[in-house]
């Protein structure tokens, strides 16, 4: 290991934390974190279970009044020295999110920065929660509506944002006044310890955050999702583990946030800016290797620019650099794991058999480490399996369209509907695909649409609430009123 990751390593906490204090577990009880790019272990974390779950549902059960009547200016000022000192460690933090996830280490800081917003968007909002007072129609009473915390939260992250994932969730939940258990995924537990560790020396106090790692998420989702203490869950994750969670969460009648899968559509018209198109597309599904639920994961491109689209797109992904993240100038990182890798090759493969044309890439490169390279098709038809899943790999997968009609008919045409990408000069046909195209989010002659000021997330099978924005808040918020005469 480097120096530099040394370093990095010597001070971090890779225990369990409850109720303000670490969670140590002897060595046959803890995991192996691993480096996607060499497959060599980083550390190992404590593994906890069951009862470790209950010892974080106590803590911030116990905690939960308080925080929830603390002043708003006092959460305000927490989550404003979290985001500070996320800004101030921007680089340990990247370095940690590349080495345990893969992503390059200048899309980790973009990750940084881009997790911090959410801490200092609702740095400001928490001081924003309000209530009206108001007649009643008949002018004989007046109505008082208040918003309180929902209460304790279950947070459930997922691997490919280990650090924007937990603050789009950690964020609201603290400014709202919940308290919260927070399961990172199993892959990138580092990023998440780091973070708390952070939130525990700014003064953030015992029992309001609790985080329980694990390699069995069922020991601690179970019992956690059927104690009535528990008042809400917000999950980012796949569609299939989302939908179960539902099920359990319908038991004790739970708010739930579910940010689930996609399968993006990225539209180019005739009349688009091929550059724009181009670098944008490079970004929807470039980024994070691929590993995005926002990743375009089919483009559907106007037949008379179609060839001259996928050849821009080929030499650009030809000149990309493949490598480890913390590699200078390396745009493609390593898979997250190998089944990743076999996922992605057996959906290349099948494309390839149903007479899609290879224009570069198309095969995993041989390790260490989990790596595929970029690969840009076309003629890709809609019985390919990669038109119906998501393919969260390097993958570029091109068919053609004629008329707006069809091209938006294809676009809706799947269960998911978390977000589009659409290019066109064109403001009349902007504005219908506003109205038209069936997702949560519209990257307009944009390659990216995330930001801490917008209410993030999908329709249909993509997922239940939204995450960022007002409506971010709002999330970890109940509507109570009180009904008093006319004074
Ligand atoms: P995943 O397998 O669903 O896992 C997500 C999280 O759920 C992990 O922490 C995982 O723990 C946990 N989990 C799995 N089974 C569980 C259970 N029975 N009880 C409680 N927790 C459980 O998804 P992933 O592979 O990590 O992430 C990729 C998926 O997330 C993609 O579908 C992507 O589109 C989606 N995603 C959506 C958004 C969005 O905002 N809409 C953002 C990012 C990702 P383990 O790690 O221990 O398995």
């Amino acid at each position: 290991m480097s120096q530099a990751n040394e370093a990095l390593f010597a001070g971090l906490h890779t225990d369990g934390y409850i109720n303000g204090a670490w969670v140590q577990a002897p060595e046959d009880k803890r995991f192996e974190v691993l480096n996607p790019a060499t497959g060599e272990v980083l550390t190992t974390v404590a593994n906890l279970g069951s009862d470790d779950a209950m010892a974080a549902m106590d803590a911030a059960d116990a905690a939960q009044a308080a925080w929830g009547k603390s002043a708003p200016r006092e959460r305000a000022d927490l989550l404003r020295a979290a985001f500070d000192g996320l800004i101030a460690r921007r680089e340990e933090f990247a370095r940690l999110i590349s080495l345990e996830m893969g992503k390059p280490l200048a899309e980790a800081r973009g990750e940084v920065t881009y997790a911090a917003e959410f801490l200092r968007w609702f740095s400001e909002e928490a001081t924003r929660i309000s209530g009206r007072y108001g007649s009643n129609a008949e002018g004989t009473g007046r109505v008082i509506v208040s918003q309180r915390p929902v209460g304790p939260c279950l947070l459930i992250t997922p691997w490919n944002f280990p650090l924007a994932m937990a603050t789009r969730k950690i964020g609201p939940a603290l400014a709202a006044g919940c308290t919260s258990i927070i399961k990172p995924a199993a892959q990138t537990p580092l990023t998440t310890l780091a973070f708390t560790s952070m939130l525990d020396e700014i003064g953030v106090p015992a029992g309001v955050v609790n985080v329980v790692p694990t390699t069995s998420a069922s020991s601690i989702s179970e019992p956690l999702l059927a104690d009535p203490r528990l008042r809400k869950m917000s999950f980012t994750g796949s569609t299939a583990v989302g939908r179960s969670l539902l099920k359990l969460a319908a038991d004790q009648v739970l708010r739930t946030s579910m940010e689930l899968g996609g399968n993006a559509p990225f539209l180019v018209f005739e009349d688009a800016d091929l550059d724009a198109a181009v670098q944008g597309a490079l970004l929807a599904k470039f980024r994070n290797i691929g590993q995005a639920c926002t990743a375009a994961n089919r483009f559907l491109v106007h037949s008379s620019v179609a060839e001259d689209f996928s050849a821009r797109m080929t030499k650009a992904v030809e000149g990309m650099k493949i490598g480890s993240g913390l590699e200078d100038g390396v745009t493609i990182g390593p898979l997250v794991d190998e089944a990743a890798v076999s996922k992605v090759s057996e959906l290349v493969e099948d494309a390839l058999a149903g007479g899609a044309t290879l224009h570069t890439g198309g095969a995993a490169i041989d390790g260490p480490g989990h790596f595929f390279q970029p690969t840009v098709l076309s003629s890709v038809t809609p019985a390919a399996k990669m038109w119906t899943s998501e393919i969260f790999g390097p993958v570029l997968a091109i068919t053609t369209f004629d008329t707006e009609e069809e091209a938006v008919a294809a676009a809706n045409d799947t269960e998911y509907g978390l977000i589009a990408y659409a290019y066109t000069k064109d403001l009349k046909r902007s504005q219908r695909l506003i109205e038209d195209i069936e997702s949560g989010m519209l990257g307009l002659n944009m390659g990216v649409v995330s930001n801490a000021a917008a209410p993030f997330g999908g329709v249909k099978q993509s997922g239940l609430g939204r995450e960022g924005g007002p409506e971010g808040i709002s999330e970890y918020l109940t509507t109570r009123y009180a009904l008093t005469p006319a004074p």
